[in-house]
């Protein structure tokens, strides 16, 4: 019989209660039907229900369990609400200190129109690759900021880090993802007016690129491609940056296609990935069993494409895929949930991909 794969999941705080269940619902039919072995979940605290039993919302023994996982979902966390004094002592956010720790180093966020939702244009299929590990975000710690400091009263200092192995590692990320797509790299980067760090960040990306001789590389300065990324979207597939570069065009891009709710993102490593919708907490509708949980079950699905990758495991790339196309029959064919202009609750919008699931 199959080894069953392993695979955590935390809730957190707000609507991670209603989105990660439904997520793990469909993920759950989905590799059912694609034939792969159940998987073992195991729920982990986070969260503030984890700061009052556990005195941490990321309690320390979570590490060592999500170690012997290939991977998780995580839930939201509203980290603004915990109180000041943990506030003070706490090093990072919880999905921070998971990136930080299973040196989650790349930031997977899709964006592409889906059915019945309207978006700003039509024809957007990309993903943005944002380096998550340094670039002007370094090491991002809420006691001591971000790589800054202030050497007088008056004047605030701030360093990027840009290395070679970083930047090596999310082109080759970034390279392998167009190999199953539509073959198209696109660099993002400011190499006119930071010469020294953005000529290396394009330097080694196209030093990379010399090893796939059959995926088109481009460069635009992050500013252009600005423009460029409202006016044509549909001319790029895969989209590498730097930290800070990455999370501005990867928000930009989630809007082009609309809907936060529908925001999926993974963050990967070379032994671990965390699904992670890359929306918040959303404390203004939780609790009322209305959220939206298409961000989360699409981060849950290239949960599954990960893993089907790391394990050559076919069933879970079909698994991926079906939720994908559940995902799409469902919004077209309703019921929807309230930010899509629906009534439906999120069990029920759950329950009908599910059914969708098998003829997908
Ligand atoms: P954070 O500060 O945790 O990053 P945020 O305040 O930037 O989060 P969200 O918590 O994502 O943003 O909420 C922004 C708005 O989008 C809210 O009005 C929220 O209700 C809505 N929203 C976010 N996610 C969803 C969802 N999954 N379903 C429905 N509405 C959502
Ligand atoms: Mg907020």
């Amino acid at each position: 019989m199959d080894k069953p794969y392993r695979v955590g999941y935390m809730l957190g705080d707000g609507i991670g209660p209603e989105i990660v269940p439904a997520a793990r619902l469909t993920v759950e039919r989905a590799v059912a039907v694609a034939g792969a072995p159940p998987l073992e979940w195991v729920e982990l605290p986070m969260g503030a229900s984890a700061l009052e039993e556990h005195g941490s919302p990321m309690p320390a023994a979570n590490k060592k369990i999500l170690a012997e996982c290939d991977g998780w979902l995580l839930g939201p966390h509203d980290s603004a609400s915990y109180p000041k004094e943990w506030l003070e002592r706490l090093e990072r956010p919880p999905g921070g200190e998971l990136r930080h720790f299973f040196d989650l180093y790349a930031n997977l966020r899709p964006s592409r129109n889906r059915p019945g939702v309207s978006g700003v244009v039509g024809g957007v299929d990309l993903v943005t690759v944002r380096e998550n590990t340094e670039g002007f975000y370094v090491d991002r710690n809420m006691v001591r900021g971000s790589g800054e400091f202030m050497p007088t009263p008056d004047t605030a200092l701030v360093v990027g880090v840009f290395t070679r192995k970083a930047i090596r590692r999310i082109a080759v990320t970034a390279f392998e993802l167009a190999r199953t797509r539509r073959r198209h790299v696109t660099v993002v980067h400011k190499s006119n007016v930071i010469p020294l760090a953005f000529g290396l960040f394009v330097e080694e990306c196209e030093a990379v690129g010399r090893d796939y001789p059959d995926v088109r590389l481009d460069a635009y300065l992050f500013d252009a491609m600005t423009a460029h990324l409202v006016r044509h979207p549909q001319d790029f597939d895969v989209i590498v940056a730097e930290n800070m570069f990455g999370d501005t065009l990867s928000d930009l891009a989630g809007e082009l296609v609309g809907g936060l709710g529908m925001s999926a993102a993974l963050n990967a490593g070379d032994d671990h990935a965390m699904a992670q919708a890359a929306h918040g907490s959303a404390p203004d509708i939780a609790g009322q069993g209305i959220s939206n949980p298409v961000g989360m079950m699409l981060s849950s699905a290239m949960l599954l494409t990960w893993m089907g990758t790391k394990h050559a495991d076919p069933r879970l790339h079909e698994a991926a895929t079906r939720i994908e196309n559940a995902v799409d029959l469902t919004l077209e064919n309703g019921p929807r949930t309230g930010d899509l202009g629906g009534s439906a609750t999120t069990v029920e919008f759950a329950e009908a991909v599910e059914a969708a699931i098998t003829d997908a």
